[in-house]
């Protein structure tokens, strides 16, 4: 089962994916927390990374999809794997399609801009485990303390009003044409995304046919 995740910067891919891949038992492969990783670590791909999600612009093609092609060669992705992120230009969807991988399901997320504003703006996120909450509706027990592993809260360097209205250009412009891509293929399923988390889980699962 191999399946893509799109949709708007804060729809809630991350939150959805992490359902799909615990009720499947399929690896999770985030390219923003791929990036998010190798900018932790300095790597070069991380520091090469940074200059462009920092602007709200997207990683080259050419890195993303070298990234991709070695994470999901790898053993724990035999059976399958959850694409989050990826991909997100027409270039990089053809590149999948050019090396034969076949995809089961493409699902896109819709939330509209005034919701995706709010969310990212208030946004928090654990340092350790990468959890996602709200400030106002989705708040931590304990203020800036993560319930799953008690790591710290902090905002997404790139959860900036500026940047966050960079990522949506940036959507729209280069993301959001791979709807089209897909729906022409007759592969495209769309879940609205809801304000409650469980009811857009509940209809993602549906929608999966789980
Ligand atoms: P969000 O969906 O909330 O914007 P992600 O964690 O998926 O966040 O991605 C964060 C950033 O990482 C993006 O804004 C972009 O700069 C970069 N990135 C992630 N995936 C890709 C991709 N497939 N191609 C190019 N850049 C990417
Ligand atoms: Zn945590």
């Amino acid at each position: 089962m191999n399946i893509i995740l799109l949709g708007a910067p804060g729809a809630g891919k991350g939150t959805e994916a992490s359902k799909i891949v615990d009720t499947y038992k399929l690896p999770h492969i985030s390219t923003g927390d791929i990036f998010r990783e190798n900018i932790k670590n300095q790597t070069p791909i991380g520091v090469q990374a940074k200059s462009y999600i920092d602007q709200g612009l997207l990683v080259p093609d050419e890195v993303t999809c070298k990234i991709v092609e070695e994470r999901i060669s790898r053993e724990d992705c035999k059976n399958g794997y959850m694409l989050d992120g990826f991909p997100r230009t027409i270039a990089q969807a053809e590149a999948l399609d050019k090396s034969g991988i076949d995809i089961d399901c493409v699902l896109t997320l819709e939330v509209g801009d005034e919701e995706i504003v709010e969310r990212l703006s208030g946004r928090l996120e654990c340092k350790i485990c990468g959890s996602s909450f709200h400030k106002d509706h989705r708040k931590p027990k304990a203020e800036g303390v993560c319930d799953n592993c008690g790591g710290t809260l902090r905002t997404r360097e790139d959860d900036k009003p500026d940047v966050i209205r960079a990522r949506l250009k940036t959507y729209y412009e280069q993301t959001a044409p791979l709807k089209e891509f897909y729906a022409k293929k007759g592969m495209l399923k769309t879940v609205i995304g809801k304000n409650e988390i469980a009811s857009t889980s509940a209809e993602v699962l549906k929608v999966l046919g789980v």
